[in-house]
């Protein structure tokens, strides 16, 4: 039987780097240099966020096309709430246009108080329509949730509807970030037993500031594990300290993960190339140049 996924059990595990668009002119020379950086390492692909409702459209094809300059293969994200099919029907012909062929279909959050839904609700409607659309062109990544979306009514719902996206067309997914293994192991046999055997990639978040990882995961459901939160509050000023535990802690995580079948690693970058590099060394393959 295959361990954790639908590639033959000798497919090589997929690596792959997330971006984020850039803000202003400082942010575009910082993603420049961290991306520049990170090429080294040969991902499979690089990924670039996109706001909800199209609010980062021109910031995000900005990005990807800033990746394809220097070598990169680019998924963008693209999001349908908010958004029309018109406007969907402009972006993915966009991408053609530039070659772009995987992207990772998302629903988005729609920022609270900012009205029209748009015309597509779930991300299983977008998958749908951009297989109606473009056919077989585009490789697709959806989003998983090892420990749950938080807006699901619970982990079998949300289960089913992930199944609902995969079978709506998707290629592959990556999951949200987590620090917890078994919660990724468990899903990953739920959805197997659903009949999912399409790679379903761990999404790693690098630990490098405590504020900031404990605002991220509220809001998006990620467990930061007690005996985690103890040692990085207890750093406080202490960067170099935090981000030596936080890269240990993240690198055992990328080990236990592959070592037990995990078809590949999905890193959130921040646009910030050192601690990537850092864990990719200890667990990804070599870099080649
Ligand atoms: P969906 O799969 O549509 O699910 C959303 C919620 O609706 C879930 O609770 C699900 O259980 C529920 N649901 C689904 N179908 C149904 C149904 N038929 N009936 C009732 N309930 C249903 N956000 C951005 O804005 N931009 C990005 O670039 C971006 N990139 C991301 C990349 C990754 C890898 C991940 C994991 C998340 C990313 N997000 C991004 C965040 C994501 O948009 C949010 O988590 C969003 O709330 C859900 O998106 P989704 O595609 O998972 O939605």
């Amino acid at each position: 039987s295959v361990p954790y996924g639908a590639a033959p059990a000798d497919a090589a595990p997929v690596f792959s780097l997330e971006f984020f668009p850039p803000r202003d002119a400082a942010a575009q020379d910082r993603l420049v240099r961290s991306a520049q950086q990170l090429h080294g390492l040969r991902p499979h692909f690089a990924s670039v966020t996109f706001g909800a409702g199209g609010s980062t459209r021109d910031g995000t094809m900005l990005a990807v096309d800033i990746l394809q300059k220097l070598g990169y293969q680019v998924a963008p994200h693209l999001s349908c709430i908010g958004s029309t099919k018109e406007s969907l029907r402009e972006i993915l012909a966009a991408y053609r246009q530039a070659g772009i062929r995987r992207l990772v279909a998302l629903r988005g959050d729609m920022p609270s108080g900012m009205g029209d839904m748009g015309e597509l609700r779930y991300a299983r409607d977008l998958v749908d329509f951009v297989r109606r659309e473009t056919g077989d062109w585009f490789h697709i990544e959806v989003a998983a949730y090892p420990e749950m979306h938080p807006q699901a009514s619970g982990p079998d719902a949300d289960l089913e509807h992930f199944v609902e996206k995969m079978r709506a067309g998707a290629n592959s997914a990556i999951t949200q970030y987590f620090f917890n293994a078994d919660a990724y192991f468990d899903f990953v046999d739920r959805a197997t037993a659903k009949g999912v055997l399409a790679p379903i990639v761990p999404g790693i978040m690098p630990i490098t500031n405590y504020t900031q990882l404990a605002r991220f995961s509220d809001m998006c459901g990620a467990e930061i594990p007690r005996w985690i939160k103890l040692r990085l509050a207890s750093y406080g000023d202490d960067k170099a300290s935090l981000r030596a535990f936080g890269h240990d802690v993240v690198a055992g995580l990328c080990q236990d993960l592959l070592d037990g079948g995990a078809p590949g690693l999905h890193f959130y970058t921040m646009n910030q190339a050192e601690a990537t590099l850092a864990i990719w060394k200890e667990v990804g393959p070599p870099p080649t140049r």
